[in-house]
Protein backbone atom coordinates (compact mmCIF):
# COMPACT_ATOMS: atom_id res chain seq x y z
CA UNK A 1 0.00 0.00 0.00
CA UNK A 2 1.42 3.54 -0.64
CA UNK A 3 2.30 6.01 2.00
CA UNK A 4 4.45 8.97 2.36
CA UNK A 5 7.13 10.02 4.76
CA UNK A 6 8.10 13.93 5.08
CA UNK A 7 10.90 15.59 5.50
CA UNK A 8 12.31 18.43 4.84
CA UNK A 9 13.23 18.93 1.07
CA UNK A 10 16.58 20.65 0.37
CA UNK A 11 17.32 20.27 -3.04
CA UNK A 12 14.50 20.80 -5.96
CA UNK A 13 13.28 18.16 -8.37
CA UNK A 14 11.67 14.89 -8.52
CA UNK A 15 13.29 11.30 -8.59
CA UNK A 16 11.64 7.67 -9.28
CA UNK A 17 13.56 4.44 -8.30
CA UNK A 18 14.71 1.91 -6.22
CA UNK A 19 16.09 2.62 -2.85
CA UNK A 20 19.62 1.69 -1.84
CA UNK A 21 19.72 1.48 1.84
CA UNK A 22 22.83 2.52 3.65
CA UNK A 23 23.18 0.75 6.78
CA UNK A 24 26.20 2.66 8.22
CA UNK A 25 25.51 -0.30 11.69
CA UNK A 26 27.78 -3.03 12.67
CA UNK A 27 26.08 -6.32 11.66
CA UNK A 28 24.87 -8.60 14.47
CA UNK A 29 27.39 -10.75 15.80
CA UNK A 30 27.10 -13.77 18.44
CA UNK A 31 30.09 -15.79 20.29
CA UNK A 32 31.04 -19.41 19.41
CA UNK A 33 33.47 -21.53 21.48
CA UNK A 34 35.91 -23.44 19.24
CA UNK A 35 37.57 -26.93 19.56
CA UNK A 36 41.59 -26.02 19.87
CA UNK A 37 41.60 -28.31 16.45
CA UNK A 38 39.26 -25.55 14.54
CA UNK A 39 41.43 -22.48 15.39
CA UNK A 40 43.87 -22.67 12.37
CA UNK A 41 40.78 -23.10 10.19
CA UNK A 42 39.02 -20.14 11.93
CA UNK A 43 42.26 -17.96 11.07
CA UNK A 44 42.59 -19.13 7.61
CA UNK A 45 38.65 -18.18 7.46
CA UNK A 46 39.27 -14.77 8.54
CA UNK A 47 42.40 -13.70 6.62
CA UNK A 48 40.44 -14.78 3.66
CA UNK A 49 37.69 -12.82 4.65
CA UNK A 50 40.12 -9.54 5.24
CA UNK A 51 41.44 -10.81 1.68
CA UNK A 52 37.88 -10.74 -0.20
CA UNK A 53 37.09 -7.02 1.84
CA UNK A 54 40.48 -5.56 0.36
CA UNK A 55 39.30 -7.07 -3.45
CA UNK A 56 36.20 -5.53 -2.99
CA UNK A 57 37.39 -1.98 -1.71
CA UNK A 58 40.54 -2.17 -4.56
CA UNK A 59 37.18 -3.28 -7.47
CA UNK A 60 35.41 -0.01 -6.24
CA UNK A 61 38.48 2.35 -6.21
CA UNK A 62 39.23 1.17 -9.51
CA UNK A 63 35.43 1.93 -10.80
CA UNK A 64 35.62 5.54 -9.77
CA UNK A 65 34.86 7.76 -12.69
CA UNK A 66 37.82 9.84 -13.70
CA UNK A 67 36.24 13.27 -13.23
CA UNK A 68 35.71 11.84 -9.57
CA UNK A 69 37.39 14.28 -7.07
CA UNK A 70 40.87 13.04 -5.71
CA UNK A 71 38.87 12.78 -2.15
CA UNK A 72 36.91 9.83 -3.53
CA UNK A 73 39.82 8.05 -3.69
CA UNK A 74 41.60 8.82 -0.66
CA UNK A 75 38.24 7.90 1.27
CA UNK A 76 39.02 4.28 0.05
CA UNK A 77 42.36 4.30 0.49
CA UNK A 78 41.74 4.88 3.95
CA UNK A 79 39.42 1.98 4.61
CA UNK A 80 42.03 0.30 2.53
CA UNK A 81 45.42 1.01 4.71
CA UNK A 82 43.00 0.42 7.86
CA UNK A 83 42.36 -3.42 6.42
CA UNK A 84 46.27 -3.55 6.13
CA UNK A 85 46.35 -2.31 10.04
CA UNK A 86 47.85 -5.11 12.42
CA UNK A 87 45.09 -3.55 14.71
CA UNK A 88 42.57 -5.03 12.48
CA UNK A 89 44.40 -7.99 10.85
CA UNK A 90 46.50 -9.48 12.92
CA UNK A 91 44.67 -8.88 16.88
CA UNK A 92 41.81 -10.29 16.15
CA UNK A 93 43.78 -13.60 15.12
CA UNK A 94 45.36 -13.39 18.45
CA UNK A 95 42.43 -12.92 20.35
CA UNK A 96 40.66 -15.94 18.36
CA UNK A 97 43.59 -18.08 19.59
CA UNK A 98 43.26 -16.77 22.99
CA UNK A 99 39.82 -16.60 23.40
CA UNK A 100 39.43 -19.67 21.36
CA UNK A 101 36.12 -18.08 19.90
CA UNK A 102 34.70 -17.37 16.26
CA UNK A 103 36.25 -14.86 13.82
CA UNK A 104 32.94 -12.34 13.43
CA UNK A 105 33.58 -12.20 17.83
CA UNK A 106 37.39 -11.94 17.57
CA UNK A 107 36.96 -8.95 15.45
CA UNK A 108 33.92 -7.66 16.70
CA UNK A 109 36.03 -7.13 20.71
CA UNK A 110 38.52 -5.55 18.78
CA UNK A 111 36.33 -3.27 16.47
CA UNK A 112 34.37 -2.52 20.60
CA UNK A 113 37.84 -1.47 21.70
CA UNK A 114 38.60 0.87 19.32
CA UNK A 115 35.86 2.25 19.12
CA UNK A 116 36.41 3.04 23.00
CA UNK A 117 39.34 4.63 22.42
CA UNK A 118 38.51 6.95 19.46
CA UNK A 119 35.10 7.93 21.94
CA UNK A 120 38.06 9.46 24.17
CA UNK A 121 39.94 11.10 22.08
CA UNK A 122 39.71 15.38 21.75
CA UNK A 123 41.14 15.31 18.63
CA UNK A 124 37.90 15.32 16.03
CA UNK A 125 39.82 14.46 13.47
CA UNK A 126 41.08 10.66 15.17
CA UNK A 127 37.34 11.01 16.66
CA UNK A 128 35.62 10.68 13.02
CA UNK A 129 38.20 7.71 12.40
CA UNK A 130 35.71 5.76 14.36
CA UNK A 131 33.06 5.44 11.78
CA UNK A 132 35.93 4.38 9.14
CA UNK A 133 36.90 1.10 11.50
CA UNK A 134 33.32 0.38 11.77
CA UNK A 135 32.62 0.63 8.02
CA UNK A 136 35.76 -1.64 7.65
CA UNK A 137 34.74 -4.09 10.33
CA UNK A 138 31.09 -4.49 9.06
CA UNK A 139 32.64 -4.77 5.77
CA UNK A 140 34.80 -7.81 7.06
CA UNK A 141 32.01 -9.13 9.15
CA UNK A 142 29.90 -9.20 5.92
CA UNK A 143 31.59 -11.61 4.28
CA UNK A 144 32.37 -13.68 7.37
CA UNK A 145 28.35 -14.20 7.54
CA UNK A 146 28.66 -15.38 4.00
CA UNK A 147 26.54 -12.26 2.75
CA UNK A 148 29.21 -11.47 -0.22
CA UNK A 149 26.50 -10.52 -3.23
CA UNK A 150 26.23 -6.72 -2.37
CA UNK A 151 29.49 -5.51 -1.50
CA UNK A 152 31.45 -7.82 -4.19
CA UNK A 153 29.55 -6.01 -6.79
CA UNK A 154 31.24 -2.48 -7.59
CA UNK A 155 29.84 0.71 -5.73
CA UNK A 156 28.80 2.19 -9.24
CA UNK A 157 26.39 -0.95 -9.91
CA UNK A 158 25.46 -0.74 -7.18
CA UNK A 159 24.35 3.44 -6.66
CA UNK A 160 23.80 3.95 -10.67
CA UNK A 161 20.08 4.88 -10.84
CA UNK A 162 19.49 4.21 -7.00
CA UNK A 163 17.68 6.63 -4.18
CA UNK A 164 20.35 6.35 -1.35
CA UNK A 165 18.63 6.13 1.99
CA UNK A 166 20.90 6.70 4.83
CA UNK A 167 20.77 8.24 8.08
CA UNK A 168 22.92 10.67 7.62
CA UNK A 169 25.81 11.57 4.98
CA UNK A 170 29.20 13.31 4.67
CA UNK A 171 29.27 16.13 2.00
CA UNK A 172 32.58 13.86 1.02
CA UNK A 173 29.56 10.92 0.72
CA UNK A 174 27.33 13.37 -1.12
CA UNK A 175 30.04 13.55 -3.76
CA UNK A 176 31.02 10.13 -4.53
CA UNK A 177 27.84 8.94 -4.61
CA UNK A 178 26.79 11.76 -7.19
CA UNK A 179 29.90 10.17 -9.16
CA UNK A 180 27.80 7.08 -9.07
CA UNK A 181 24.83 7.92 -10.95
CA UNK A 182 22.30 8.19 -7.83
CA UNK A 183 19.27 9.65 -9.08
CA UNK A 184 18.38 11.17 -5.49
CA UNK A 185 19.25 11.02 -1.75
CA UNK A 186 17.09 10.86 1.71
CA UNK A 187 18.45 10.99 5.09
CA UNK A 188 17.26 10.99 8.66
CA UNK A 189 18.56 13.84 9.64
CA UNK A 190 20.22 16.92 8.51
CA UNK A 191 19.15 20.52 8.16
CA UNK A 192 18.50 22.87 5.37
CA UNK A 193 21.68 24.46 5.18
CA UNK A 194 23.91 21.92 6.27
CA UNK A 195 26.82 21.56 3.50
CA UNK A 196 25.61 18.10 2.41
CA UNK A 197 22.11 19.64 1.54
CA UNK A 198 24.18 23.16 -0.11
CA UNK A 199 26.50 20.01 -2.12
CA UNK A 200 23.37 18.28 -3.42
CA UNK A 201 21.75 21.52 -4.82
CA UNK A 202 24.90 22.20 -6.65
CA UNK A 203 24.90 19.11 -7.76
CA UNK A 204 21.30 19.07 -9.15
CA UNK A 205 20.00 16.05 -7.19
CA UNK A 206 16.68 16.18 -5.29
CA UNK A 207 17.36 14.85 -1.95
CA UNK A 208 15.10 15.12 1.72
CA UNK A 209 16.84 15.08 4.92
CA UNK A 210 15.06 14.71 8.22
CA UNK A 211 13.19 11.96 7.31
CA UNK A 212 13.16 10.31 10.80
CA UNK A 213 13.20 6.53 10.64
CA UNK A 214 12.87 5.69 7.19
CA UNK A 215 14.91 3.02 7.57
CA UNK A 216 12.46 1.14 9.55
CA UNK A 217 9.70 1.41 6.77
CA UNK A 218 12.13 0.91 3.79
CA UNK A 219 14.03 -2.02 2.60
CA UNK A 220 16.60 -2.60 -0.27
CA UNK A 221 15.25 -2.06 -4.00
CA UNK A 222 11.70 -0.99 -2.82
CA UNK A 223 9.66 1.54 -5.01
CA UNK A 224 9.92 5.53 -3.96
CA UNK A 225 9.31 8.68 -5.42
CA UNK A 226 11.24 11.49 -3.94
CA UNK A 227 9.71 15.02 -4.30
CA UNK A 228 12.55 17.30 -3.02
CA UNK A 229 10.18 20.21 -3.64
CA UNK A 230 8.05 19.19 -0.62
CA UNK A 231 10.14 17.18 1.09
CA UNK A 232 8.45 14.16 0.79
CA UNK A 233 9.22 10.50 -0.28
CA UNK A 234 6.09 8.08 -1.66
CA UNK A 235 6.87 4.82 -1.05
CA UNK A 236 5.28 1.73 -2.51
CA UNK A 237 3.80 4.21 -5.16
CA UNK A 238 0.72 2.73 -7.36
CA UNK A 239 0.09 3.40 -10.81
CA UNK A 240 -1.79 6.74 -10.27
CA UNK A 241 0.72 8.49 -7.98
CA UNK A 242 3.51 7.26 -10.56
CA UNK A 243 1.74 8.63 -13.32
CA UNK A 244 1.14 11.91 -11.84
CA UNK A 245 5.06 12.54 -10.76
CA UNK A 246 6.09 11.06 -14.17
CA UNK A 247 4.07 14.21 -15.65
CA UNK A 248 5.43 16.21 -13.14
CA UNK A 249 8.62 15.22 -13.81
CA UNK A 250 8.20 15.99 -17.52
CA UNK A 251 6.97 19.38 -16.67
CA UNK A 252 9.58 20.39 -14.54
CA UNK A 253 11.64 18.97 -17.92
CA UNK A 254 10.49 21.62 -20.23
CA UNK A 255 11.29 24.54 -17.74
CA UNK A 256 14.09 23.68 -17.28
CA UNK A 257 14.63 23.83 -21.32
CA UNK A 258 12.61 26.82 -20.86
CA UNK A 259 15.06 28.41 -18.27
CA UNK A 260 18.35 27.66 -20.48
CA UNK A 261 17.14 29.86 -22.94
CA UNK A 262 18.01 32.96 -20.63
CA UNK A 263 21.85 31.64 -20.67
CA UNK A 264 23.44 34.55 -22.77
CA UNK A 265 20.90 37.36 -21.80
CA UNK A 266 22.37 40.45 -20.05
CA UNK A 267 21.37 40.02 -16.30
CA UNK A 268 19.37 43.47 -15.67
CA UNK A 269 16.62 44.34 -13.73
CA UNK A 270 13.38 44.90 -15.91
CA UNK A 271 13.89 48.50 -15.26
CA UNK A 272 17.53 48.00 -16.51
CA UNK A 273 20.01 47.91 -13.33
CA UNK A 274 22.77 45.56 -14.31
CA UNK A 275 22.86 42.89 -11.80
CA UNK A 276 26.00 40.95 -11.10
CA UNK A 277 25.08 37.04 -11.00
CA UNK A 278 27.82 34.98 -10.10
CA UNK A 279 28.10 30.93 -9.49
CA UNK A 280 29.23 29.23 -6.49
CA UNK A 281 31.28 25.93 -5.99
CA UNK A 282 32.80 23.55 -4.30
CA UNK A 283 34.98 21.39 -7.12
CA UNK A 284 36.89 22.56 -10.01
CA UNK A 285 34.70 20.08 -11.68
CA UNK A 286 31.52 22.60 -11.27
CA UNK A 287 33.03 24.14 -13.72
CA UNK A 288 31.18 22.16 -16.26
CA UNK A 289 27.93 23.24 -14.08
CA UNK A 290 28.70 26.99 -14.31
CA UNK A 291 29.63 27.26 -18.27
CA UNK A 292 26.70 25.13 -18.67
CA UNK A 293 24.33 28.03 -17.20
CA UNK A 294 26.33 30.82 -18.46
CA UNK A 295 28.09 32.46 -15.82
CA UNK A 296 31.17 34.40 -16.22
CA UNK A 297 32.48 35.04 -12.56
CA UNK A 298 32.55 32.53 -9.34
CA UNK A 299 31.44 34.86 -6.42
CA UNK A 300 32.59 31.43 -3.76
CA UNK A 301 34.41 28.86 -4.18
CA UNK A 302 34.73 26.98 -0.69
CA UNK A 303 37.99 25.20 -0.83
CA UNK A 304 37.14 23.40 2.57
CA UNK A 305 36.70 20.70 -0.09
CA UNK A 306 40.11 20.05 -0.93
CA UNK A 307 41.00 18.52 2.60
CA UNK A 308 38.05 15.93 2.78
CA UNK A 309 39.06 12.68 3.28
CA UNK A 310 42.51 12.78 3.38
CA UNK A 311 44.93 12.54 6.10
CA UNK A 312 47.14 15.67 5.60
CA UNK A 313 46.15 18.83 4.42
CA UNK A 314 46.76 19.55 0.39
CA UNK A 315 50.27 21.22 -0.11
CA UNK A 316 50.97 24.50 -1.51
CA UNK A 317 50.79 23.27 -5.50
CA UNK A 318 48.05 20.83 -4.76
CA UNK A 319 46.03 24.15 -3.96
CA UNK A 320 47.72 26.00 -7.08
CA UNK A 321 46.52 23.32 -9.68
CA UNK A 322 42.86 23.39 -8.32
CA UNK A 323 42.64 27.22 -8.68
CA UNK A 324 44.50 27.21 -12.03
CA UNK A 325 42.34 25.09 -13.29
CA UNK A 326 38.97 27.23 -12.44
CA UNK A 327 40.73 30.16 -13.63
CA UNK A 328 41.06 28.27 -16.67
CA UNK A 329 38.42 27.30 -16.97
CA UNK A 330 36.80 30.95 -16.41
CA UNK A 331 39.05 32.58 -18.66
CA UNK A 332 38.57 36.53 -17.60
CA UNK A 333 36.16 36.09 -15.46
CA UNK A 334 36.45 37.07 -11.65
CA UNK A 335 37.10 34.07 -9.15
CA UNK A 336 36.50 34.71 -5.08
CA UNK A 337 38.85 31.74 -3.42
CA UNK A 338 37.68 32.01 0.06
CA UNK A 339 40.30 30.67 2.53
CA UNK A 340 39.40 27.45 4.35
CA UNK A 341 35.92 27.10 6.46
CA UNK A 342 36.64 23.60 7.92
CA UNK A 343 35.26 23.17 11.03
CA UNK A 344 31.52 22.41 12.28
CA UNK A 345 29.76 20.02 10.02
CA UNK A 346 32.62 20.19 7.59
CA UNK A 347 34.66 18.34 9.91
CA UNK A 348 32.33 15.32 10.28
CA UNK A 349 33.75 14.21 6.84
CA UNK A 350 37.31 13.53 7.88
CA UNK A 351 39.55 16.60 7.63
CA UNK A 352 42.66 16.75 7.30
CA UNK A 353 45.38 16.74 10.23
CA UNK A 354 45.00 20.32 11.42
CA UNK A 355 45.58 21.09 14.81
CA UNK A 356 41.94 21.70 15.86
CA UNK A 357 42.13 22.77 19.55
CA UNK A 358 43.80 22.57 22.97
CA UNK A 359 43.97 18.44 24.21
CA UNK A 360 42.34 19.76 27.41
CA UNK A 361 39.48 21.26 25.71
CA UNK A 362 36.04 19.77 24.83
CA UNK A 363 34.28 21.16 21.35
CA UNK A 364 30.75 21.13 22.78
CA UNK A 365 29.91 23.42 20.28
CA UNK A 366 31.97 22.84 17.11
CA UNK A 367 29.86 26.09 14.80
CA UNK A 368 31.41 28.14 17.85
CA UNK A 369 34.55 26.88 18.27
CA UNK A 370 37.67 26.60 16.03
CA UNK A 371 36.29 26.87 12.67
CA UNK A 372 37.32 28.67 9.78
CA UNK A 373 39.74 31.61 10.22
CA UNK A 374 40.47 30.23 13.81
CA UNK A 375 41.17 27.11 12.60
CA UNK A 376 43.99 28.48 9.98
CA UNK A 377 45.09 30.88 12.03
CA UNK A 378 46.14 28.29 14.59
CA UNK A 379 47.73 26.02 12.00
CA UNK A 380 50.11 28.94 9.93
CA UNK A 381 52.01 26.53 7.74
CA UNK A 382 48.91 25.41 6.39
CA UNK A 383 47.10 28.62 6.40
CA UNK A 384 50.44 30.15 4.40
CA UNK A 385 50.65 27.19 2.01
CA UNK A 386 46.71 28.14 1.03
CA UNK A 387 47.30 32.17 0.79
CA UNK A 388 50.68 31.52 -1.45
CA UNK A 389 48.90 29.36 -3.83
CA UNK A 390 45.83 31.47 -3.68
CA UNK A 391 48.03 34.67 -4.49
CA UNK A 392 49.82 32.95 -6.90
CA UNK A 393 46.68 31.93 -8.84
CA UNK A 394 46.30 35.91 -9.27
CA UNK A 395 49.05 36.20 -11.78
CA UNK A 396 46.53 34.28 -13.83
CA UNK A 397 43.36 35.67 -14.08
CA UNK A 398 41.12 37.91 -12.02
CA UNK A 399 41.07 36.56 -8.59
CA UNK A 400 39.69 37.87 -5.33
CA UNK A 401 40.47 36.41 -1.81
CA UNK A 402 37.61 35.91 0.79
CA UNK A 403 38.58 35.22 4.32
CA UNK A 404 35.31 33.71 6.39
CA UNK A 405 34.34 33.99 10.06
CA UNK A 406 35.74 36.81 10.42
CA UNK A 407 34.46 38.49 13.79
CA UNK A 408 37.30 40.53 15.25
CA UNK A 409 39.62 43.26 13.95
CA UNK A 410 42.27 41.59 15.57
CA UNK A 411 41.71 38.60 13.66
CA UNK A 412 41.75 40.03 10.59
CA UNK A 413 44.46 42.61 11.09
CA UNK A 414 46.75 38.95 11.64
CA UNK A 415 45.55 37.96 8.40
CA UNK A 416 46.34 40.71 6.82
CA UNK A 417 50.02 40.65 8.00
CA UNK A 418 49.98 37.13 7.13
CA UNK A 419 48.97 37.81 3.70
CA UNK A 420 51.97 40.73 3.56
CA UNK A 421 54.36 38.23 4.58
CA UNK A 422 53.47 35.89 1.53
CA UNK A 423 53.76 38.91 -0.60
CA UNK A 424 57.28 39.52 0.17
CA UNK A 425 58.56 36.17 0.29
CA UNK A 426 56.86 35.66 -3.12
CA UNK A 427 58.36 38.53 -4.44
CA UNK A 428 61.66 37.47 -2.63
CA UNK A 429 61.42 33.87 -4.48
CA UNK A 430 60.57 36.63 -7.72
CA UNK A 431 57.47 34.38 -8.09
CA UNK A 432 54.69 36.30 -10.08
CA UNK A 433 51.51 37.37 -8.19
CA UNK A 434 48.97 40.51 -8.78
CA UNK A 435 49.99 42.88 -6.07
CA UNK A 436 46.41 44.68 -6.41
CA UNK A 437 44.32 40.96 -5.72
CA UNK A 438 41.15 42.34 -3.53
CA UNK A 439 40.62 40.90 -0.25
CA UNK A 440 37.27 40.57 1.11
CA UNK A 441 35.20 39.63 4.19
CA UNK A 442 32.13 37.29 4.80
CA UNK A 443 29.73 38.58 6.62
CA UNK A 444 28.29 35.73 8.24
CA UNK A 445 28.96 36.71 12.54
CA UNK A 446 26.44 39.17 13.89
CA UNK A 447 29.16 41.12 15.06
CA UNK A 448 30.54 41.53 11.69
CA UNK A 449 27.40 42.83 10.33
CA UNK A 450 26.57 45.41 12.73
CA UNK A 451 30.42 46.66 12.16
CA UNK A 452 30.83 46.62 8.85
CA UNK A 453 31.96 49.77 8.99
CA UNK A 454 34.82 49.30 11.12
CA UNK A 455 36.30 46.33 8.81
CA UNK A 456 35.30 47.94 5.55
CA UNK A 457 38.22 50.23 5.74
CA UNK A 458 40.70 47.74 5.57
CA UNK A 459 39.42 45.42 2.55
CA UNK A 460 37.81 45.86 -0.98
CA UNK A 461 34.80 43.60 -0.67
CA UNK A 462 31.79 41.73 1.18
CA UNK A 463 30.35 38.85 0.78
CA UNK A 464 27.14 38.05 2.63
CA UNK A 465 26.80 34.06 4.27
CA UNK A 466 23.34 33.76 5.30
CA UNK A 467 23.45 30.75 6.13
CA UNK A 468 25.80 30.89 8.99
CA UNK A 469 24.28 34.73 9.77
CA UNK A 470 21.21 33.44 9.98
CA UNK A 471 22.60 30.07 11.89
CA UNK A 472 24.68 32.82 14.52
CA UNK A 473 21.69 35.42 15.17
CA UNK A 474 18.67 32.89 15.52
CA UNK A 475 20.64 30.51 17.55
CA UNK A 476 20.38 27.73 15.90
CA UNK A 477 22.65 24.75 14.26
CA UNK A 478 21.82 24.90 10.82
CA UNK A 479 22.47 21.28 10.56
CA UNK A 480 20.06 20.12 13.31
CA UNK A 481 16.17 19.09 11.79
CA UNK A 482 14.79 19.63 15.29
CA UNK A 483 15.30 23.45 15.06
CA UNK A 484 15.06 23.68 11.69
CA UNK A 485 11.33 25.14 11.91
CA UNK A 486 13.14 28.64 13.66
CA UNK A 487 16.01 28.53 10.65
CA UNK A 488 13.74 31.60 9.33
CA UNK A 489 15.59 33.78 6.45
CA UNK A 490 12.86 36.38 6.93
CA UNK A 491 13.38 36.90 10.64
CA UNK A 492 13.55 41.06 10.88
CA UNK A 493 16.94 40.75 13.06
CA UNK A 494 18.63 38.98 10.05
CA UNK A 495 16.76 41.45 7.47
CA UNK A 496 18.30 44.52 8.97
CA UNK A 497 21.50 42.89 9.51
CA UNK A 498 21.04 42.27 5.68
CA UNK A 499 20.39 45.89 5.04
CA UNK A 500 22.82 47.14 7.38
CA UNK A 501 25.75 45.52 5.64
CA UNK A 502 24.69 46.89 2.29
CA UNK A 503 23.84 50.32 3.26
CA UNK A 504 27.35 50.25 4.86
CA UNK A 505 28.81 49.13 1.80
CA UNK A 506 26.90 51.27 -0.25
CA UNK A 507 28.11 54.35 1.88
CA UNK A 508 32.25 53.74 0.93
CA UNK A 509 31.14 52.68 -2.08
CA UNK A 510 32.93 49.13 -1.68
CA UNK A 511 31.07 45.76 -3.76
CA UNK A 512 28.73 43.62 -1.55
CA UNK A 513 27.18 40.59 -2.37
CA UNK A 514 25.35 37.35 -0.79
CA UNK A 515 27.03 33.70 -1.62
CA UNK A 516 24.64 32.05 1.01
CA UNK A 517 21.54 30.09 0.09
CA UNK A 518 18.91 32.95 0.38
CA UNK A 519 20.61 34.25 -2.31
CA UNK A 520 20.02 30.84 -4.48
CA UNK A 521 16.14 30.76 -2.84
CA UNK A 522 13.79 32.37 -5.73
CA UNK A 523 11.13 33.06 -2.92
CA UNK A 524 13.95 35.83 -2.14
CA UNK A 525 15.36 36.78 -4.72
CA UNK A 526 13.13 40.02 -5.34
CA UNK A 527 13.17 40.97 -1.54
CA UNK A 528 17.32 40.79 -1.70
CA UNK A 529 16.71 43.64 -5.02
CA UNK A 530 14.68 45.85 -2.94
CA UNK A 531 16.76 45.80 -0.27
CA UNK A 532 19.70 46.90 -1.92
CA UNK A 533 21.94 43.58 -3.40
CA UNK A 534 23.14 44.22 -6.78
CA UNK A 535 25.41 41.23 -6.74
CA UNK A 536 24.25 37.66 -5.95
CA UNK A 537 26.37 34.14 -6.08
CA UNK A 538 24.13 31.51 -6.55
CA UNK A 539 24.02 27.56 -6.77
CA UNK A 540 24.59 26.45 -10.44
CA UNK A 541 21.46 24.64 -10.41
CA UNK A 542 19.44 28.34 -8.98
CA UNK A 543 21.19 30.26 -11.72
CA UNK A 544 18.79 30.39 -13.94
CA UNK A 545 16.01 30.60 -12.27
CA UNK A 546 17.46 33.77 -10.39
CA UNK A 547 18.25 35.21 -13.70
CA UNK A 548 14.95 34.53 -14.64
CA UNK A 549 13.22 36.55 -11.62
CA UNK A 550 16.00 39.27 -11.88
CA UNK A 551 14.66 40.26 -15.47
CA UNK A 552 11.11 40.51 -14.61
CA UNK A 553 11.75 42.88 -11.28
CA UNK A 554 11.09 45.88 -11.23
CA UNK A 555 13.49 47.84 -8.70
CA UNK A 556 11.32 50.74 -7.99
CA UNK A 557 7.97 49.26 -6.62
CA UNK A 558 10.35 46.50 -4.80
CA UNK A 559 12.46 49.02 -2.82
CA UNK A 560 9.15 50.41 -0.88
CA UNK A 561 7.61 47.22 -0.07
CA UNK A 562 11.27 45.78 1.06
CA UNK A 563 11.63 49.01 3.39
CA UNK A 564 7.84 48.16 4.64
CA UNK A 565 9.04 44.49 5.62
CA UNK A 566 12.14 46.03 7.82
CA UNK A 567 9.23 47.92 9.63
CA UNK A 568 7.08 44.89 10.39
CA UNK A 569 7.67 42.14 13.13
CA UNK A 570 4.71 39.55 13.13
CA UNK A 571 4.92 36.72 10.20
CA UNK A 572 1.40 37.30 8.81
CA UNK A 573 2.49 41.01 8.05
CA UNK A 574 5.99 39.59 6.16
CA UNK A 575 3.78 37.49 4.48
CA UNK A 576 1.29 39.64 3.24
CA UNK A 577 4.26 41.80 1.86
CA UNK A 578 6.38 38.79 0.12
CA UNK A 579 3.22 37.65 -1.29
CA UNK A 580 3.30 41.25 -3.04
CA UNK A 581 6.62 41.34 -3.55
CA UNK A 582 6.63 37.93 -5.33
CA UNK A 583 3.25 38.68 -7.51
CA UNK A 584 4.78 42.07 -9.07
CA UNK A 585 3.66 41.89 -12.60
CA UNK A 586 6.44 43.76 -14.73
CA UNK A 587 4.93 45.38 -17.92
C1 LIG B 1 27.31 30.97 4.45
O1 LIG B 1 27.55 30.80 5.64
O2 LIG B 1 26.26 31.52 4.02
C2 LIG B 1 28.27 30.51 3.42
C3 LIG B 1 28.13 30.83 2.16
O3 LIG B 1 29.28 29.73 3.84
P1 LIG B 1 29.17 28.16 4.16
O4 LIG B 1 27.79 27.72 3.77
O5 LIG B 1 30.24 27.49 3.41
O6 LIG B 1 29.37 28.13 5.64
MG1 LIG C 1 29.50 30.18 6.24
Amino acid sequence: MSFSLHGIGVSKGIAIGKVYVIDHDVVEVSEFSLSKQSLEDEVSRFKEALEIARQQLSRIRDNIPKNAPGDVAAFIDTHLLMLEDSSLSQVPIQIIYEKQCNAEWALKLQCDALVQIFDRMDDPYLSSRKQDVEHVVARVLRILRGYTELPAASMGELLSGAIVLADDLSPADTVMMQHHGILAFATEFGGTTSHTAILARSLGIPAIVGLHKARTYLQQGDMVIVDGFHGVLLGDPDEFILNYYRTRQREEKRYRAGLAKLKSAPVATADGTPIILHANIEFPEDMVAVKRVGSNGIGLYRTEFLFLHRREPPNEEEHFEAYLRVVNALKGGTITIRTLDLGADKQGADFAKLESHHSDSHMNNPALSLRAIRLCLRNIPEFKAQLRAILRVSAFGNVRMLLPMISSLQELTQVISLIEQVRQELSKDAIKFDPNMSLGLMVEVPAMAVCTDLFLPHVDFLSIGTNDLIQYTLAIDRCDDSVNYLYDPLHPAVLRLIKMSIDASNKVTKPISMCGEMASDSRYVRLLLGLGLRSFSVNPEAYLEVKQIILNSNLAALSKLASKVLKVGTQADINTLMQQINTQVVA
